[in-house]
């Protein structure tokens, strides 16, 4: 394990060479470390907690805590008035190794492991900073090129996207298409060995800003069923008919560039296709484990921020001569909210470790989704919070 990460000293700046790779994350749970969980720290953001993590995970922790807090919180609010954050910010994000962490090496990725990915993912929302779509390109997007494209394809985009050069997309949503993926209308069209693209997507996150988007199209009308008939195609910014319509205005996640786009007869070359023709429903299907713990994950590091927001602010702020936190019905709630929190982590930590071994099943991943965004407690404790802070 040393001489891997001295290796990886070699080529990554700093902190990088303390990043866990895949087979040292192995070893992160039985280092014999004397960790706590998160019902026993201090504070359920604390670095060096939670025995799915090791030292060096720590190590990385802090590192990304601190691009959070330099380079993403300071200029957060002007990002959301513009609706997206800048370009430098996603190089800045790649020259410190932070996207496609769990992308192998020799794919052009950092080749962290899975928890090192979920690192990034919880400081981004310990930082309350919705906009930079990190975890979308890196462990959405970045893994259909590496687990299904060509030589060619991960030689072409893993590097780039690695280092924040090309930023990525997914389309699957239409303004008739959203849960039922099997309604897509956008399709794709042989043309000799090309393809024609047409149609439009909507609520594409990363979608302004994109580099290369993942599109889900209809290649087989005839097909048994749609789902038979459904292909994937990498789709690059500056194509001949591919156009960026407007970035959307949202209820929250403001400075993330959610927008629409449409495919007026683009011509893509074969080398475009994603994996084989017509199985592109089969890839959603086996990629969407991910995307729901990485909802599930957001949701829970979300709700950790917020309650230790809470918390600071009931502590310092008075009425009636002492501070909320005296008043036994505030103790009440944020027991609470606090057992869910840590029932909940315990759960999505569960669910990590899985993962991390490639044990994650489909219903175990809805599971956890259905919890945080359905239930208890990500709505809760948003509510609850919002409650004491406004003193309702
Ligand atoms: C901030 C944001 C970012 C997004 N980013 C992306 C992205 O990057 N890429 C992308 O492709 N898409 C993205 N989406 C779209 C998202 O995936 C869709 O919104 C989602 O799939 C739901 O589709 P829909 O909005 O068309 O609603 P629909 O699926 O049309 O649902 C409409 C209503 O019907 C209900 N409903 C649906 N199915 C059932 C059922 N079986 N039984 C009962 N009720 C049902 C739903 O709950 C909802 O209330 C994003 C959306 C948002 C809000």
């Amino acid at each position: 394990m040393a001489a891997r990460l001295f290796r990886g000293s070699r080529r990554w700046w700093g902190y990088r060479c303390a990043l866990p790779s895949r087979p040292a994350a192995r070893c992160s749970h039985s280092g014999g470390e004397e960790r706590l969980e998160s019902p026993s720290a201090k504070k359920l953001t604390d670095i060096g907690i939670r025995r799915i993590f090791s030292s060096e995970h720590d190590i990385f922790r802090e590192s990304v805590r601190k691009f959070f807090q330099e380079e993403v919180i300071p200029y957060h609010a002007e990002w959301e008035k513009a609706g997206e954050v800048s370009k430098e910010l996603w190089e800045k994000a790649g020259k410190q190794g932070l996207l496609g962490v769990n992308i192998a090496e020799l794919h052009g990725g950092i080749g962290g492991d899975f928890y090192s990915a979920a690192v990034v993912w919880e400081e981004q929302a310990y930082s309350n900073c919705t906009g930079p779509g990190f975890s979308l390109h890196s462990d959405i997007v970045m893994p259909y090129i590496v687990n299904y494209g060509s030589e060619e394809q991960i030689k072409h985009f893993i590097p780039q996207m690695t280092s924040g050069k090309y930023i990525g997309a997914i389309a699957m949503t239409e303004p008739g298409a959203g849960s039922d993926l099997q309604g897509v209308r956008t399709n794709a069209k042989k043309d000799g060995s090309d393809w024609i693209l047409n149609g439009s997507k909507v609520f594409i996150t990363n979608g302004w800003l994109s580099d290369v988007v993942l599109v889900v199209a209809v290649t087989n009308r005839e097909a048994q069923s749609p789902a038979h008939g459904i292909s994937l195609f990498l789709v690059e910014s500056g194509m001949k008919g591919f156009i960026k319509g407007q970035k959307l205005q949202k209820m929250g996640l403001k400075a993330q560039d959610t927008a629409e786009l449409f495919f007026e007869d683009v011509r893509l070359p074969a080398s475009s296709l994603l994996g084989e023709e017509n199985k592109g429903f089969y890839y959603l299907m086996q990629e969407l484990p991910q995307e729901r713990l990485l909802i599930a994950e957001l949701a829970v590091s979300a709700s950790e921020f917020m309650f230790e927001e809470t918390r600071n602010y009931v502590k310092e702020r008075k009425v009636f001569g002492k501070t909320v936190a005296h008043m036994q019905t505030v103790q009440h709630k944020l027991a609470e909210l606090k057992t869910h929190i840590c029932v909940t982590r315990a759960f999505v930590d569960s669910c990590l470790q899985l993962h991390e071994k490639k044990r994650l099943d489909s219903a175990t991943a809805s599971m956890a989704k259905y919890w945080l965004r359905g239930t208890w407690p990500a709505q809760s404790v948003e509510h609850a919070t919002f409650h004491l802070r406004v003193g309702i």
